[in-house]
C-alpha cells in the first residue's frame, strides 16, 4: 500500500522536538526576518516564519522596511545585526524590489547566520561535503527520504529542477547520503525515461501535474516540491498525484506534503547557527 507522507505531521514533530531541546539546553536562539515592501505573500510568509519561531522558543523578530528602502540601507542593516550577538539567523525574505540585487543582499549575511542556506559559502560548503547551513526546502525533502528509506546508500535519484534554491542543493544532500544522483532541467533529453530509473524522484519545477504513472518506477519514492495554482484556484503539485500515488512506496501530497517542512527547517536552522555560534 503507499505510504502518502504526512509533512504536516512531521513538521509538527520536528517543531516539538525543536522546542524540547531549545529547553532542555537552555538555547537563547534569536531569528530576524528582514522584510522590504508590501508584497502581500511576502507578508503572509513572513508573519507564519515568526508565529512558528516563537512557539518553538526563538526570540523571532520582523524588520519591515518601505519598497523604496535604498540597497544600502538594507545592506547597512545587515551589517548591524551580523554585529549583533543575540541575533543567530538573518532572514531576508525574497522577492525584493527590483533596485536591490539579491545576491548583494544574500552575501553580505554572515553565513554562520545565513539559515535560508542561500550564501555562496553555504552553497560552497554544501557542494564540497563540509558543514553548511543547507536551504530549508531540500533539508525538509531529506529528513522525509531519511525517515521513509533509512539508508539512501545506492539508490538512484533523480531530481526535475536545478534552481539555487531547490534543485542542486537537494541533488547535494542526496550525493551525501552516497545516491547515484541525476539532475534534470528543461533541456533533458526523454525525461520519462531518466525519471523511471529513478529509486527517488523529486521533482521541484513548477509545471502542474508534469509527472504521469509512467515516469515512475514501481515502488519508488517521489517528493513533490512544486506548487501549482490550478484554474480552479485549488493548489496543485509537479505530479500527477491521482495517477502516481497507487505506483509508489511513498510520496508525498500537495498541500500537506513538503511546504509545512520549509518553516520547521527555518526552526531547525536557526538552532544549529546558535549552537555554532555559541561554540
Ligand atoms: P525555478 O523556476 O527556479 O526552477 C525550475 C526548474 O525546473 C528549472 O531548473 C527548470 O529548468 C526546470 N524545468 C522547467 N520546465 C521544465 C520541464 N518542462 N522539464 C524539465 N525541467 C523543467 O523554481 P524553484 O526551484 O524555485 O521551485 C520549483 C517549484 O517548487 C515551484 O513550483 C515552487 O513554487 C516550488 N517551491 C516550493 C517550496 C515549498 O516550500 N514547498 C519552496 C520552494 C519552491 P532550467 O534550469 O533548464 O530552466
Amino acid at each position: 500500500m503507499t505510504n502518502i507522507i504526512d509533512g504536516k505531521a512531521f513538521a509538527a514533530k520536528l517543531r516539538a522536538e525543536i522546542a524540547e531541546e531549545i529547553k532542555r539546553d537552555g538555547l537563547k536562539p534569536g531569528l530576524t526576518v528582514i522584510l522590504v515592501g508590501d508584497d502581500p505573500a511576502s507578508h503572509v510568509y513572513v508573519a507564519n516564519k515568526d508565529k512558528a519561531a516563537n512557539e518553538v522558543g526563538i526570540n523571532a523578530k520582523t524588520i519591515k522596511l518601505p519598497a523604496d528602502t535604498p540597497e544600502a540601507d538594507l545592506l547597512g542593516k545587515i551589517a548591524e545585526l551580523n554585529n549583533d550577538s543575540a541575533v543567530h539567523g538573518i532572514l531576508v525574505q525574497l522577492p525584493l524590489p527590483k533596485h536591490i540585487d539579491e545576491n548583494a543582499v544574500i552575501n553580505a549575511i554572515f553565513p554562520d547566520k545565513d539559515v535560508d542556506g542561500f550564501h555562496v559559502i553555504n552553497a560552497g560548503r554544501a557542494a564540497t561535503g563540509q558543514d553548511a547551513l543547507v536551504p530549508c526546502t531540500p533539508l525538509g525533502c531529506s529528513l522525509m527520504l531519511k525517515d521513509v528509506l533509512g539508508d539512501l546508500s545506492g539508490l538512484n535519484a533523480v531530481v526535475i529542477g536545478r534552481s539555487n534554491i531547490v534543485g542542486k542543493p537537494m541533488a547535494n544532500l542526496l550525493l551525501k547520503e552516497n545516491c547515484t544522483v541525476t539532475i534534470a532541467h528543461s533541456r533533458t533529453k526523454n525525461l520519462a525515461e531518466v525519471c523511471a530509473q529513478a529509486d527517488i524522484l523529486v521533482a521541484a519545477v513548477g509545471r502542474p501535474k508534469m509527472v504521469k504513472a509512467n515516469w515512475v518506477k514501481d515502488g519508488a519514492v517521489v517528493i513533490d516540491v512544486g506548487i501549482n495554482r490550478q484554474d480552479d484556484g485549488k493548489l496543485c503539485g509537479d505530479v500527477d498525484f491521482a495517477e502516481v500515488a497507487p505506483k509508489c512506496k511513498a510520496i508525498t501530497p500537495v498541500p500537506g506534503g513538503v511546504g509545512p517542512m520549509t518553516i520547521a527547517c527555518l526552526l531547525k536552522n536557526t538552532v544549529t547557527a546558535c549552537r555554532r555560534i555559541a561554540n
